[in-house]
């Protein structure tokens, strides 16, 4: 039956020629049918029962869910089918075509990380239910890219059980059993308009958002001061000021202020207590002040993630890697499959300096040394 299934190259190939961006620009979003429609032919032509999972606000989306083997445990391998947009005219090759040039496999998502979810079919070509005491799943989810809509469909639904988790993501197959978080959210102050020559006339949410940023500031210092992790490359939470806008003239109390921030929590800093503690922040400094404050996310926001470095799925992987555990700087999926009480691990062939970039690349020499690495985590894990 295997034989049906295409080569490796030509997975790859067929994925990166079907788009499936994702932005939170209506104008480039597009669905990721076609990609878990290749998926879902391929799987079961390798053996696996599979079932696809529209996401609830928007079916042209879906996740994926493939099981090969009974019972409970196991491993779920998981890769999000989305890419960011890509700007045609900056590549010198086609990001919808794979160029192999200079010993590399260009093509948007050939790094972050289409090539992962056809590593892994390939790795699991040979293997056999029978073979299995423990389940083996391939998860292929919907815009990651965007807002994580179909990781957070599939943590609500909370009927995907294992054991453990593999996020192949790029990582340089180094493991990588910490990230932070991701909180960014709106800070709106509405006053009242009036003439410039006289402050009793109105109240100005300019300079409300003034005593506002030093609270901030003061409240940022706190958190560094109270949270440290070494092994991070910036080692504290940070709090960006991204974007400000208010008022319309000089000779004008401002009526309205908007404030957009960017909070990057380390684990240990949930994402509920840290918004409680900024409105709480806000509030007492305007307190009496006549202004009205909302607080608005931005995003549903993503928790930060932490693996323990003696689990079991971190040895595994360290063991089978030869490199160490670490953390890296961006976001992923894990904070929910862990909801869903998977032992997760970060972990896969590409190099995130590639990775929403022009001319994305995948290096050739990391395709076979994916391949035995799933392999051999099939048989530790699962046989
Ligand atoms: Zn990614």
């Amino acid at each position: 039956m295997s034989q049906s299934i295409p080569s490796l190259l030509d997975m790859i190939e067929a994925l990166i020629h079907t788009p499936s961006i994702s932005s939170s620009r209506p104008e480039l979003d597009q669905g990721n049918r076609e990609i878990i429609d290749l998926l879902a032919n391929w799987l079961e032509d390798t053996g696996f029962s599979v079932e696809i999972m529209p996401l609830p606000d928007n079916p042209s989306k879906a996740n994926l869910i493939a099981m090969l083997g009974q019972g409970t445990g196991g491993l779920v391998l998981s890769g999000h089918t989305d890419t960011v947009p890509c700007d045609e005219g900056q590549w010198k090759y086609n990001p919808f075509a794979l160029t192999q040039a200079d010993h590399r496999l260009y093509g948007l998502g050939t790094s972050d990380m289409k090539s992962f979810l056809a590593l892994a079919i390939d790795a699991l070509r040979e293997i056999r239910s029978a073979d299995l005491a423990e389940p083996v799943f391939l998860l292929a989810t919907a815009d990651e890219e965007t807002g994580m809509a179909g990781a957070q469909a599939l943590a609500a639904r909370d009927t995907l059980h294992a054991r453990y988790a593999l996020i192949g993501e790029p990582t340089d197959l180094r493991p990588v059993r910490m990230h932070k978080g991701i909180m960014m959210e709106s800070i709106h102050l509405q006053g009242q308009a009036g003439h410039s020559s006289d402050p009793g006339l109105g109240n100005s949410a300019l300079e409300a958002m003034y005593r506002v940023i030093h609270e901030l500031l003061v409240w940022r210092t706190g958190l560094q001061e109270k949270y440290h992790n070494p092994l991070f490359a910036v080692p504290v939470p940070t709090l960006n000021l991204g974007y400000i806008h208010g008022g319309d003239n000089p000779n004008r109390i401002c009526p309205e202020c908007e404030l957009h921030i960017d909070l990057r929590p380390l684990p240990g800093m949930a994402l509920p207590e840290l918004r409680d503690e900024l409105l709480h922040c806000i509030t007492t400094t305007l307190q009496d002040s006549g202004i009205e404050v909302t607080l608005v996310p931005l995003s549903a926001g993503v928790p930060a993630m932490e693996t323990s470095a003696d689990n079991e799925i971190i040895r595994i992987a360290e063991r089978l890697t030869g490199n160490s555990s670490g953390a890296v700087a961006f976001a992923t999926e894990a904070p929910y499959l862990q909801q869903l009480g998977m032992n997760t691990v970060v972990l896969g062939p590409g190099n995130i300096n590639q990775a929403h970039q022009p001319d994305e690349y995948l290096a050739l020499e990391r395709l076979e040394p994916t391949t035995k690495l799933l392999q051999n985590l099939v048989k530790t894990v699962c046989t």
